[in-house]
């Protein structure tokens, strides 16, 4: 089995839905932390692993804006890679990426939206205190509900809430 064949086909990824969590597991495992833009990148991941195709002979390719968390969920769900070359990263700090399938000429441009999570006043508060050297257990764990709820919204909204997708025709740069 040749390593492309290793990545997942996007039906496996896609359904069921409901198992975005187990992948997410993989991301955390994978990243060493759970945080929000490794969430993210898990939704970019999948988006662009359905919209630009990817049948295990074809060859993808990943161009980063970013060097967020993100990209270690579309390393390890994607199967591109700084290291095999399919993960282009320049980062210009904008959070987009350009899926491209070489093999079928066809690919899309990932945005994500900025969702706006409310927090409460505690969280608010536990947030100054943790930014100002505070470990107690108290604003740890409001520290970490809060977190923990990011990633819930991340990873259960409709994808058109977290996304901008849009078909490309011509490969990126071109
Ligand atoms: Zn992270």
């Amino acid at each position: 089995m040749s390593e492309k064949n290793q990545r997942k086909s996007p039906e496996s990824l896609i359904h069921p839905l409901g198992d975005l969590r187990s992948l997410y597991s993989r991301v955390e495992n994978f990243h060493g932390h759970r945080c929000p833009g490794s969430a993210y990148g898990l939704r970019v991941a999948i988006a662009g692993l359905s919209h630009a195709g990817n049948h295990p002979e074809d060859l993808l390719k990943v161009h980063s804006r970013t060097r967020m968390c993100a990209i270690d969920a579309i390393q390890v769900l994607t199967g591109c890679t700084v290291g095999n070359g399919q993960l282009v990263i320049r980062d210009t700090s904008e959070h987009e990426f350009i899926f491209w399938n070489e093999t079928n000429a066809s690919g899309c441009k990932i945005r994500v939206r900025k969702v706006l999570f409310e927090d409460t006043k505690e969280e608010i508060e536990a947030m100054k205190r943790f930014g100002t050297g505070d470990r107690s257990l108290a604003v740890c764990q409001l520290v970490d509900q809060r977190r923990e709820k990011r990633i819930d919204g991340i990873l259960s909204l409709p994808e058109s809430e977290i996304l901008e997708i849009e078909s490309l025709e011509n490969p990126p740069g071109s």
